[in-house]
């Protein structure tokens, strides 16, 4: 089938650099590693990390003594300064880059912007209120004031494709681009479950009742910082009572649909989401018959 690639891994997905952990509380090694000549510093553009022409990510020479330790490439210590913090972090413009960006790169990219947005977003203590600094190579920011030591956090983010008699529930949000349909997600919220949340999201937006969830795959994202873990259900009735507050839209898709929006046919029901979205993973793995 044209334009179609299959059982993609998630955009993302990849282990990047040796995070090299036991590193992080030793201030003398990691200064130690910025001084060698070899070592590497991210370039950053516009608040998101610098892509060159060929999609790879762009790095220079050290300078001083660069906060954030992203990790090693083999023998090789890479670092990141903290990009200037008048950037909107959720900026949308950001989405452009990764068509661009190669995917061997994508989880360095993913973990410099989640970090650094991090950073943007903590610089004082949400115990007492006094100013924090990085500490652990920038895996950590710590108060002296109160000696609290406050981590970065991904948000848990559920994204599911629902299941009924060999058709799947998609739905549109208001901000998509025309004739877009994705699978629906929301926020794991305090004392739940991956499958209750899954659950429970396919009943406010939708209103369908479902069975039998299975964790699928997951993709950080890196805009600020969740993690989307990818779900896959089964509705026991196709009856839909959207949420109008929360989507455009919500319709049931057949497998004919489904094959021909992933084969890019011009009269197809509906667009596909990107290749960069775990939501395609999904619905390529279920055309698959992988799920
Ligand atoms: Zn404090």
């Amino acid at each position: 089938m044209p334009g179609r690639r299959l059982l993609p891994e998630p955009f993302f997905a990849g282990t990047g650099l040796d995070r090299a952990d036991a590193l992080r509380c030793q201030p003398e090694r990691i200064a130690a590693l910025a001084a060698r000549p070899d070592a590497r510093q991210l370039e950053w553009d516009n608040g998101a990390p610098a892509l060159g022409e060929d999609g790879r990510l762009r790095w220079s020479a050290v300078k001083g003594a660069p906060p954030l330790f992203l990790g090693l490439d083999g023998e090789v210590p890479h670092f990141s300064d903290l990009p200037p913090g008048d950037v909107p972090v959720d900026s949308r413009a950001h989405f452009g880059l990764l068509g661009q960006l190669e995917g061997e790169d994508a989880p360095i990219f993913a973990a410099a912007l989640s970090l650094a947005n991090w950073h943007r977003r903590h610089a004082y203590c949400s115990v007492c209120g006094a100013p924090t600094a990085p500490n652990r190579g920038g895996w950590s920011r710590a108060c002296a004031a109160c000696a609290a030591e406050h981590y970065p956090r991904a948000d848990p983010v559920v994204i599911m494709l629902a299941e009924h008699d060999g058709r799947l529930l998609l739905g549109r949000q208001p901000q998509y681009p025309p004739g877009r349909f994705s699978a629906l997600a929301g926020f794991v919220e305090p004392g739940e479950t991956i499958e209750a949340a899954v659950a429970r999201e396919l009943h406010e937006e939708a209103g369908i009742r479902v069975r039998d969830v299975a964790y699928v795959a997951s993709q950080p994202w890196p805009f600020p910082s969740t993690l989307m873990i990818g779900a896959y259900a089964v509705a026991k009735s196709d009856s839909l009572i959207i949420d109008r507050t929360e989507l455009d839209d919500a319709r049931w898709f057949s497998r004919a649909e489904i094959e021909a929006a992933l084969s890019g046919e011009a009269d197809a029901a509906f667009l596909p989401p990107p290749r960069f979205a775990i939501a395609r993973t999904l619905i390529e793995r279920w055309a698959d018959g992988g799920l």
